[in-house]
C-alpha cells in the first residue's frame, strides 16, 4: 500500500473544509489543511458574518427614527463613524478566525497557511515552499469568488463585495450592478448608512428565483429606503470622472457614482488548482462535478461547498463537509438532503423562505392553494413607519401539505429557521392551523391564516 503523509488533505479552510478536517481528525485521522487567505473562509472573513454586523449597524438608523413615536426625544442627530465600524468588525472576525484555528489545532489538524495545488490524485503541492504532501484523500473546499462581469470597458474600476467591507470611507454615491442576494443586502444596508444607492440589473426585478410577491415586496422596501433602480439595464462603459465614475447604461441612461460594485454572482474557485493533473471533471462554469457523496470523478478526491455549486450557503457546505468525513472516515455513510433548505436575505426587512415558490408549486402540482397576508407590523403603528410585512403559505391543495412558506418582515430569517423544521417534517396546513398562536407577534399570522386567497388548478 502506498505510503501517505496524511489521511486527508483539505484545500481551503472555510466553512466546509474546516468542518471536514475537524471531524476527520476526531476519527483519529492525520489531517492537514491549507489556506491561502484567512482561516474561516468567505463566510467569516468577507461574507455572512461581517455582512450581518453591518446590517445591525444600519438598523440603528430606523430605530433612531422610530423612537420619536414612542415618546423619545433624541437631543442630537446621531452621527455614524464608518471607520469605527470597520475596526470593530475586523476585531470580531479576527476573534472568530482565531476560534476556527484553535478548534483545528485542538483537533490535531496541521495548518499550512499557503496556497495548495493538486499534483496527482494523491498528492498536493504547498506553494510556500514547494513541499509535496502525499494524501490518501484530498478534499477541495476552495469556495467561490466574485464574478467581475459584465466585461465592459472600464470594468477594472469596479469593486466587489470583498472590497466594500474595508473601504477607507463610505462612498457618497454607489452603483450596484446585479439584483441577487448580495446586491439587495448591500443596497439595503448602505442606503441606511447614508449612501445614495442606485441598482442596475438585467432582469426586470430583484431576486430572480424567489417568490414573486417577495420580489415585489423587496423592490418596494428598497425604493422606500431610498434606492433608485435601472431595470433591464447594465453598464456599457465605466469612465473615471473628476468626481468619481460616470457609468453609461445599456438603457441609454447614465449613473454618476463614487464606487461601482459588481454583485453579478460568484464562480467556483477552481482555476489553477491543478484539477487537470488528477482528471477531476468540472462543468461549464468551472464547478467540480460530484456525486451524492461529494466524490469527484477521481475516487480519492472529494469536493464540498460553493466549489461544487450545489446550494451555495454556509450551512450546506458545513453539512457536506461533515457528511464527507463521517462517510469516508467514520464508517457512517451519510447523505446530505438538499431539499427544503431554509434561507434568508438580510435586508431590512428580511426575507425568510423555505420550500417551493408559488411558480414552482404551480408547475409541479395539480392544485395549489395560496394563503397570503399583508399587514403593517405592530411596531410601525406608533412609529408611523410605512412598512409592510408579507406572509405567504403555499399548500398542495390535494393533500393539504405545506409546500413552501415565504416571509418579508422583521426577523423573517429567524422564522424561516423554525419553519424549516415543520416543512422538513412534512407539516400540513391543518398542522399549522392546529398550532396555538403566540400573541402578539408577527409570526402568529402563520397559524391564523384561515381563508384561502387563491386556488390554482393545473
Ligand atoms: P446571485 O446569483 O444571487 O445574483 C447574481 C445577480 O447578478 C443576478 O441579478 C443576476 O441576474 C446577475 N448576473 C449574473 N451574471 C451576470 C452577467 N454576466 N451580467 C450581468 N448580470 C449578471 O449572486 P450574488 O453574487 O448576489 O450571491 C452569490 C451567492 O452567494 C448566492 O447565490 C447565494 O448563494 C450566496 N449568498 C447568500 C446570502 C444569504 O444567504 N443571505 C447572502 C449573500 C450571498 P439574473 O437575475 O438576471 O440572473
Amino acid at each position: 500500500m502506498a505510503d501517505f503523509d496524511v489521511d486527508l488533505f483539505v484545500i481551503g479552510a472555510g466553512s466546509g473544509g474546516v468542518r471536514a478536517a475537524r471531524i476527520a481528525a476526531g476519527y483519529g485521522k492525520r489531517v492537514m489543511v491549507a489556506e491561502e487567505f484567512r482561516i474561516g473562509g468567505t463566510c467569516v472573513i468577507r461574507g455572512c458574518v461581517p455582512k450581518k454586523l453591518y446590517v445591525y449597524a444600519s438598523r440603528f438608523v430606523d430605530e433612531f427614527e422610530d423612537a420619536a413615536g414612542y415618546g423619545w426625544t433624541i437631543p442630537q442627530k446621531p452621527t455614524f463613524d464608518w471607520r469605527r465600524l470597520v475596526d470593530s468588525k475586523e476585531k470580531e472576525i479576527s476573534r472568530l478566525s482565531g476560534i476556527y484555528r484553535a478548534n483545528l489545532e485542538r483537533a490535531g489538524v496541521a495548518i499550512e497557511e499557503t496556497r495548495a495545488t493538486i499534483e496527482d490524485p494523491n498528492c498536493v503541492r504547498l506553494e510556500a515552499d514547494g513541499r509535496l504532501v502525499r494524501a490518501r484523500y484530498i478534499l477541495v473546499a476552495t469556495g467561490a469568488s466574485p464574478v467581475m462581469e459584465p466585461a465592459v470597458p472600464g470594468i477594472e474600476h469596479a469593486i466587489s463585495s470583498n472590497e466594500v467591507f474595508d473601504l477607507p470611507e463610505l462612498p457618497r454615491r454607489l452603483l450596484i450592478v446585479g439584483g441577487g442576494y448580495i446586491a439587495v443586502e448591500f443596497a439595503s444596508m448602505l442606503a441606511r448608512l447614508g449612501v445614495q444607492v442606485t441598482m442596475c440589473m438585467r432582469a426586470d426585478n430583484v431576486l430572480r428565483g424567489f417568490d414573486e410577491d417577495m420580489r415585489n415586496g423587496m423592490r418596494d422596501a428598497l425604493v422606500h429606503a431610498g434606492v433608485s433602480f435601472h431595470f433591464g439595464a447594465l453598464p456599457l462603459l465605466i469612465e473615471k470622472s473628476a468626481s468619481g465614475y460616470r457609468v453609461t447604461l445599456t438603457d441609454g441612461g447614465e449613473a454618476f457614482s463614487d464606487q461601482v460594485m459588481l454583485a453579478t454572482g460568484r464562480r467556483p474557485h477552481t482555476r489553477a488548482l491543478g484539477l487537470e493533473n488528477a482528471d477531476v471533471a468540472v462543468d461549464e462554469v468551472g464547478a467540480i462535478k460530484v456525486d451524492a457523496h461529494s466524490r469527484t470523478s477521481t475516487p480519492s478526491i472529494f469536493a464540498v461547498g460553493d466549489v461544487t455549486n450545489r446550494i451555495n450557503l454556509t450551512p450546506v457546505a458545513i453539512r457536506e463537509g461533515h457528511a464527507f468525513a463521517d462517510s469516508v472516515f467514520g464508517e457512517k455513510p451519510t447523505l446530505v438532503s438538499h431539499a427544503n433548505v431554509p434561507t434568508a436575505v438580510f435586508t431590512t426587512p428580511e426575507i425568510g423562505t423555505v420550500g417551493f415558490t408559488e411558480t414552482e408549486a404551480r408547475r409541479t402540482h395539480d392544485i395549489v392553494d395560496i394563503y397570503q397576508a399583508s399587514f403593517r407590523p405592530m411596531k410601525a403603528t406608533l412609529s408611523g413607519r410605512q412598512e409592510k410585512t408579507i406572509m405567504k403559505i403555499i399548500v398542495d391543495g390535494k393533500h393539504d401539505k405545506v409546500l413552501g412558506v415565504h416571509i418579508l418582515g422583521h426577523e423573517a430569517g429567524e422564522m424561516a429557521q423554525l419553519l424549516g423544521i415543520a416543512i422538513k417534517m412534512g407539516a400540513s396546513k391543518a398542522d399549522f392551523d392546529a398550532t396555538m398562536a403566540v400573541h402578539p407577534t408577527a409570526a402568529e399570522e402563520l397559524v391564523t391564516m384561515r381563508t384561502r386567497t387563491a386556488r390554482h388548478v393545473r
